[in-house]
C-alpha cells in the first residue's frame, strides 16, 4: 500500500492540574475544533497538545487508508518520509516533540542540560533523567504569554537586595553585600566573572536556605505586602504582585523569593523565547506554540511538588545576567515569502515557521522542506491537494487540524478565509 506524502494526525491532549480550564485553553480550543472524538469537560484543565513521536503521548494517524497507526509506526514503515540528511543525522526517527500548551498555574522552576551532562546524569540517575537527550525549547505565544527567563540584571537584584528586607535576610548579608561590590567595581557590568560568582553565591544562598528560615522569612514578607497592597500601594513595579501570585499558587516556596532573581517576561503574540542548556525558566501564564528536542530531561528547584535537584541546578546555570527584552527570541521574515516568518534557534533538532496568509488568498503553496513537518493550523479553513493522497481526493483542515508532511514535498493549499498556521521542522543545510 503507498504511503500519502501528507496525513492529518489526533494528538494527545495531556489535562495536567496547570492546564488552563475548559475552552479558555487554546488545547481545548483546538482539539473540540478538530478531533471528533473529543468531548470538552469544561471544568477541567487542559494542559498540553503534543504533536509527533513521544510515547508518553504518540499522534496517530488520522486520515488515509492507515488511520488508526501511531506516527512512530508510519515513519518506521517509510522511514525516506524523514529525508536523507535527518536520517544521517538523527536515524530514523522525528528530531523534535512540538506541542500546544495552556499555562493556568506556574510551571516548576527549571533549567535543561546539554547533551553531555544529559549523558552523564542519565547514566547515574536514569530514575529521574529519563534519557541521554538535550532539551533545547522555544516557546512562541498564541496570547499573552508569561514567564520567567533567566537572570535579570544585576543592577535590579541589587536593587531588590537593599528594597526588600526579607530577600536579603534569605540571601544574607555577606553575599549582598559582595553582589553590590561586584557590580561597582565592573563598572555596572553585570556580566562580568564576578558578577556571576556573585549571583550564583546568592541563588544558592535562596536554594539551600533552612526550610524552618526561609518559610518565616517568606511569611513576614507576604504579610508585608498583603498590608501595602490594602494600603492602595502599587507593587506591580516592585515584584510583589508576582510574588503574591506565586505564594497563593505554591505556599511556601522558594519559588518567590526566586523570582526576585529571574526576568520576569510577557510575550505578545508572534514573540517567542528560546531556552538553551543550563539557562533558567518558569512558565507563568498563557496559551503558546512549543518545540522542543524529544526529551523528558528537567532539573527542577522549585514551584514544584517533583523531585528537585537543587545542587545539580545551582551548580549547572549560566548565571548570564540580560534585560528582559533581551531574553526575546528574534525572528525573520522569509526574504523569499512574505507570509512566513522564522525561528530559527542555534540547534539543529528543530525550527518553527509562522505561516500568515491573509483572507483574501484563496491558494497557497507550502514550500518543500528537506525534513519532515508538522502543521498545526490556529486560524483557517480549506483542503490541501497532493498527488499521493489516496484517488487524488483532498483533504480538508480546520482550525486545530495538526499534519504531517513528509520531506521533500511542498503543500498546495486551499483557503476560504485565510490562515495562521505554524510548521515545525529541521533546518538542516
Ligand atoms: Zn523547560
Amino acid at each position: 500500500m503507498a504511503f500519502p506524502a501528507v496525513v492529518s494526525l489526533r494528538c494527545a491532549v495531556q489535562q495536567y492540574a496547570w492546564g488552563r480550564i475548559g475552552l479558555d485553553s487554546a488545547v481545548a480550543s483546538l482539539s473540540q475544533s478538530s478531533n471528533k472524538d473529543f468531548t470538552l469537560q469544561p471544568d477541567q484543565p487542559y494542559a498540553e497538545l503534543w504533536m509527533g513521536t513521544h510515547p508518553k503521548g504518540p499522534s496517530i494517524v488520522g486520515s488515509s487508508e492507515h488511520a488508526g497507526i501511531p506516527l512512530s509506526d508510519f515513519i518506521a514503515k517509510q522511514p525516506e518520509c524523514l529525508g536523507s540528511k535527518v536520517r544521517a543525522k538523527f536515524g530514523d526517527q522525528l528530531p523534535f516533540l512540538f506541542k500546544v500548551l495552556s499555562v493556568n498555574k506556574s510551571l516548576s522552576i527549571q533549567a535543561h542540560p546539554n547533551k553531555a551532562h544529559a549523558e552523564q546524569l542519565h547514566s547515574v540517575r536514569p530514575d529521574k533523567y529519563p534519557d541521554p537527550n538535550h532539551k533545547p525549547e522555544m516557546a512562541l505565544a498564541l496570547t499573552p504569554f508569561e514567564g520567567m527567563n533567566g537572570f535579570r540584571p544585576v543592577s535590579q537584584i541589587v536593587n531588590f537586595l537593599e528594597n526588600v528586607p526579607e530577600l536579603k535576610a534569605v540571601v544574607g548579608e555577606e553575599n549582598a553585600a559582595s553582589l553590590s561590590a561586584a557590580l561597582n567595581a565592573s563598572n555596572g557590568n553585570g556580566s562580568s566573572e564576578e558578577c556571576r560568582a556573585g549571583l550564583k553565591r546568592c541563588l544558592s544562598a535562596i536554594m539551600n536556605k533552612d526550610i524552618n528560615e526561609m518559610t518565616s522569612k517568606l511569611e513576614a514578607l507576604i504579610a508585608r505586602l498583603k498590608a501595602e497592597e490594602a494600603g492602595g500601594q502599587d507593587l506591580s513595579q516592585s515584584n510583589g504582585l508576582l510574588v503574591l501570585r506565586l505564594y497563593s499558587q505554591f505556599p511556601g516556596d522558594v519559588g518567590c523569593f526566586v523570582s526576585y532573581l529571574f526576568n520576569h517576561i510577557t510575550l505578545q503574540p508572534g514573540e517567542a523565547m528560546f531556552l538553551g542548556p543550563n539557562e533558567p525558566h518558569a512558565y507563568l501564564s498563557g496559551n503558546c506554540i512549543e518545540c522542543m528536542a524529544c526529551s523528558d530531561n528537567v532539573v527542577r528547584a522549585g514551584l514544584t511538588p517533583k523531585f528537585k535537584d537543587i545542587p545539580t541546578l545551582c551548580e549547572m546555570l549560566t548565571y548570564l545576567p540580560s534585560t528582559a527584552e533581551e531574553r526575546i527570541f528574534p525572528s525573520k521574515t522569509d526574504p523569499n515569502d512574505p507570509y512566513i516568518t522564522i525561528y530559527n534557534p542555534p540547534v539543529p533538532d528543530f525550527a518553527v515557521a509562522r505561516v500568515k496568509v491573509p483572507a483574501d488568498q484563496t491558494s497557497y503553496s507550502l514550500r518543500a522542506e528537506d525534513s519532515p513537518s508538522i502543521i498545526i493550523i490556529i486560524e483557517g479553513q480549506g483542503e490541501v491537494a497532493h498527488p499521493s493522497l489516496p484517488n487524488g481526493q483532498a483533504l480538508s483542515f480546520c482550525k486545530g487540524s495538526v499534519l504531517f508532511l513528509s520531506a521533500n514535498q511542498s503543500l498546495a493549499l486551499n483557503l476560504t478565509n485565510g490562515l495562521l498556521a505554524f510548521r515545525a521542522f529541521c533546518p538542516l543545510d
